[in-house]
């Protein structure tokens, strides 16, 4: 067997022992609340085929694992058009102990390894990840722009307690960096002793992870890590819920962390109860919140473990399973209850059974269209709750159902949390 194949093998048992019982394509059936929203897998409800799943995707990875198919593009493609949103993850646990999200990395980094991945679509991101930093093909030297006009300090010249990190998106993309302002001036206004990394900043590499280039992710999560403790900060926040995911899944094997990771919206609920925040200013509009799937299901604090399955496919040693729904879901809707005028309403797929936007996993660079369909889908669940506007907090959410809505003519609008907490105050 090639040495390429160790991955696979780690989860061998998974593998053979997938009971076929579909539960990974569906919300849990307890928390079902209507027919058109009883799905879970974006990537099932698109291609209709069982191989566009986890039951698919299992059968396809044993398959590879034992030498029966070859690396062919459709195999490719079963592969990569799946946003790694981790419903499956979430589903699969409540039938088996299986680790969906788990096999999906392995896969992914057994096909680069092959040298068959990433795909031609995933690659500028990928070079410009490992040339520029970040994967958006833009100048290490114009990172830190965002900040221009903002008085804040530079942390590698200056001490702060708190370093807020703005990852790639909020720091380049001209219609989103409103965002990692907004965070930063709400910061200070609570007096938080805050600083940045400027152009010093280097993305948090989940890209390079999730099409499976895994060198580069752990070259680059490595460095972060030292970065961050030798800074001496106690806390790292981050507006990006793709960057906290990874934070908080992926960084831990790679070293001893010094500091507490936030995703700001954590943050702020945690200002407002300790009263460093008061909402002055009404906002009367109906809203509904979108559970980004790195800050949701992706959010649940991770238990290292290394073992492996013994009899009747237990853990040795045990493991505990991760259901999502210890992930970061109660403090955004408690920000966006705490202002005065607001109207949550929820949408039928919501906390670990949300619907993803259809960004992730690579799925917006190679596969457009199918990041398209996903998006629709949430939109047209959100607008079913008569809300005026979907409020997230996440990047890849934000860019991709801002797409989605305005392709489509929709009036529903899509809103940065931080954006009404900054206008509330
Ligand atoms: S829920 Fe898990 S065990 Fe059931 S078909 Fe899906 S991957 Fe297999
Ligand atoms: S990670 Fe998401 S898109 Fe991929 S198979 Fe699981 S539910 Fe479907």
């Amino acid at each position: 067997m090639s040495n390429n194949k160790e991955g696979l093998e780690k989860y061998r048992w998974d593998l053979v022992n997938c009971e076929r019982c579909s539960m990974c394509k569906w919300v849990h059936p307890w928390s079902v609340k209507n027919k058109k929203t009883a799905k879970i897998c974006p990537s099932n409800q698109m291609y209709k085929f069982d191989a566009y799943s986890a039951q698919g995707r299992f059968d396809l990875a044993r398959a590879l694992l034992e030498g029966e198919i070859e690396i062919t593009d459709k195999v490719l493609e079963v592969i990569y058009t799946c946003t790694l949103c981790g419903g499956c993850d979430v589903t699969c646990k409540f039938t088996r102990d299986m680790e969906p999200l788990e096999i999906f990395h392995e896969l992914r980094k057994y096909v680069v390894k092959e040298g068959k991945g990433p795909l031609p679509g995933h690659m500028p991101a990928v070079e410009s990840i490992q040339k520029n930093d970040n994967p958006w093909q833009q100048p290490k030297t114009r990172r830190g722009n965002w900040a221009r006009k903002l008085k804040v300090k530079d942390i590698t010249k200056e001490k702060a307690e708190v370093l807020y990190f703005a990852g790639c998106t909020y720091s380049y993309n001209a219609d989103l960096q409103k965002v990692a302002q907004a965070t930063l001036r709400v910061l200070q206004k609570a007096g938080v002793d805050v600083g940045i990394l400027g152009n010093k900043e280097r993305c948090c590499a989940s890209p390079a992870l999730k099409v499976g280039v895994e060198d580069t992710f752990k070259e680059i999560a490595s460095d972060n890590i030292k970065t961050f403790n030798e800074l001496g900060v106690k806390t790292v926040i981050t507006s990006c819920s793709g960057c906290y995911g990874i934070f908080q899944g992926h960084y831990p094997e790679l070293g001893e962390r010094n500091y507490e990771v936030y995703q700001a919206m954590q943050y702020l609920d945690k200002l407002l109860k300790e009263g460093k925040l008061e909402f002055k200013n009404r906002i009367d509009m109906k809203v509904t919140w979108h559970d980004p799937c790195h800050l949701g299901r992706g959010g649940e604090p991770q238990d290292l473990w290394e073992g492996t399955r013994i009899k009747w496919g237990l853990s040795d040693p045990p493991r505990r399973r991760n259901y999502g729904s210890k992930g970061v879901y109660d403090e955004p809707r408690n920000v966006l209850k705490a202002i005065p005028g607001i109207e949550l309403v929820e949408m039928d797929r919501i906390r670990e059974f949300s619907w993803c936007c259809g960004a992730g996993g690579g799925v917006r660079s190679a596969y457009p269209e199918f990041a398209m369909f996903s998006a629709r889908e949430r939109i047209e669940e959100a607008k079913a709750t008569g809300a005026e506007a979907i409020v997230s907090s996440c990047p890849w959410c934000e860019s991709n159902l801002s797409d989605a809505i305005k392709a489509d003519g929709n009036k529903i609008k899509m809103l940065s949390l931080v954006e009404l907490v900054e206008q509330a105050l």
